[in-house]
């Protein structure tokens, strides 16, 4: 397998002007293929990913990147998105998003026309049509392994936006840790924007690297890694949308549930490089270092 990487400019201003890194890996994996392919997923002592840069206009982003085609082999491989396999954790953080996209969106009867970009397991899918029954969903997911749970909740399931028909319109756009994994942000984006009704909605949910989590762990917050071309941070998603003239409905901080084993594994294996195994405990909803959006099409 040959990865190519290729060099970018900032996907949100197209600077190429920036210079010096402002987060960097114990190991470049610029080095040697080999090493992106055994660190593309999971968690390591070691963390790796490419240099971060911060351009001009606050995106935080790497220069290099492998390109689509390699993008393509090295998602062709995972097993689970889900980031620590645990089914009950990720269905009480999935009810707490759509209990924040409820707040906007709260005629229960609309025939409401969704689409959701890396639909995973289906849960979010799964929890939305319960709420709003008269619904129709669509999902994209290229992990093949995730496609029997998603069928279970809609037929229309695609491995890319590409394979669906040019004139379906959707009036929400869910995007659930997916645009940080992007790194042709505005390619893709245009692709949704022409799927999007003219008041449709985006919903996702991203890290955020201007939270307290990478302050308190430096080059070891675990979410700088190999699968992330660029970080969002609240004004810098507002800078993205505003570009394409989205009204702002909201950004919020998000809880995530966790087991508290699970965190403390994590804890150690990021600052002490310590692979411990604390059983799993109990679970904590903490507001630890994603947030939430929704923004309107303004038109
Ligand atoms: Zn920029």
């Amino acid at each position: 397998m040959m990865i190519n990487i290729v060099e970018r400019n900032c996907p949100i201003c197209k600077n190429s002007l920036v210079d010096v890194s402002e987060i960097n890996p114990d190991i470049d994996p610029r080095l040697d293929e080999k090493i992106i392919k055994k660190y593309w997923s999971g968690f390591y002592k070691n963390n790796v990913f490419f240099p971060y840069y911060r351009c001009n206009c606050g995106f935080l982003f790497n220069k290099s990147f492998p390109d689509e085609e390699s993008l393509k082999k090295l998602y062709s491989n995972e097993k689970d998105n889900v980031i620590h396999g645990d089914l009950e954790l990720d269905l009480k953080t999935k009810k707490y998003y759509l209990r924040q996209l409820n707040f906007s969106l709260n005629n229960f009867e609309k025939r409401y026309n969704v689409l959701e970009i890396g639909a995973d397991n289906g849960n979010f899918l799964k929890l939305f049509q319960k709420q709003y029954k008269n619904s129709s969903l669509y999902a994209i997911e290229p992990n093949q392994n995730m496609k029997k749970n998603l069928n279970e909740v809609t037929k229309n399931v695609f491995d890319s936006i590409d394979e669906i028909n040019d004139n379906k319109k959707f009036d929400i756009i869910i995007g659930v840790h997916v645009f940080d994994h992007i790194p042709n942000l505005n390619e893709y984006f245009h692709k949704l924007n022409n799927f999007l009704s003219p008041s449709g909605f985006i919903f996702g949910v991203v890290h955020d690297e201007r939270s307290l989590m990478p302050r308190i762990f430096k080059n070891r917050w675990p979410i700088y890694r190999l699968q992330h071309p660029h970080l969002f941070n609240h004004s810098s998603l507002d800078n993205f949308f505003t570009k394409y003239n989205f009204k702002k409905i909201f950004i919020k901080k998000t809880k995530n549930y966790f087991n508290i084993g699970y965190l403390l594994n994590q804890l150690f294996l990021s600052l002490l490089k310590l692979r411990i195994s604390v059983p799993n405990l109990f679970s904590v909803g903490l507001k630890l270092g994603n947030f939430c959006f929704l923004y309107k099409k303004n038109k």
